[in-house]
């Protein structure tokens, strides 16, 4: 994880300006930020910001995520069947793709016209491979399929603590979670193609 605290500017320009030098550096507000590709739409919009609030609940980091900035980190959505689908899903063996995390560029990926309730829960499980946990035993968010939970589980709880992204493990301690996840989730699409 290390280089990869983003401190905004001003708050670093304080802390020196009040001489702040033995307290620890105040928490960044975000420790991570995402840019949003624009063409979620914005009930999407919004269940994205949702499933980033239930993992600031529960992580030691918080993520934030912003509208259309290229240079950050991306949230990118891609239509289900096309041809950039069936290219990845390929690269995952012929999964029924929903969502993609990439450790390499950081990057997570999510299929258009899920419904709702699905759309956050692939987000949410996409969050957690960025915020560094792997896959866990279901029922759970982070399972390697969709579907065995709606919310964190006891699994979740112990794959989060382990890696040192919820509060009970040291960062220092914590395995270094930065190896090239990649990581895809498959399960049902609500309508059309279900052939692949
Ligand atoms: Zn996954």
């Amino acid at each position: 994880m290390k280089g990869k605290h983003a401190f905004c500017g001003v708050v670093a320009l304080l802390a020196i300006a009040c001489g702040a030098t033995t307290a620890p550096s105040p928490p960044s507000p975000c420790d991570r930020t995402y840019s949003v590709s624009s063409d979620f739409s914005s009930d999407e919009r919004t269940a994205l910001e949702r499933a980033n609030e239930r993992w600031a609940e529960i992580a030691v980091a918080q993520f934030c995520l912003v509208d259309g900035d290229a240079s950050r980190k991306t949230i990118r959505r891609i239509p289900y069947g096309s041809a950039e689908w069936q290219e990845l899903s390929r690269s995952f063996g012929g999964l029924n793709i929903l969502g993609v995390y990439r450790g390499a560029d950081d990057s997570i990926t999510i299929v258009d016209s899920l419904a709702l309730d699905l759309f956050e829960l692939v987000a949410l499980h996409e969050l957690g491979h960025a915020y560094g946990l792997g896959h866990v035993d279901a029922p759970a968010i982070m399972h390697a399929a969709i579907g065995t939970a709606t919310d964190f589980t006891p699994n979740d709880m112990t794959e989060c603590r382990r890696v040192g992204a919820c509060p009970g493990l040291s960062q220092s301690d914590a395995p270094d979670a930065d190896d090239a996840l990649e990581c895809a989730l498959p399960g049902p699409h609500p309508s059309s193609v279900q052939a692949h």
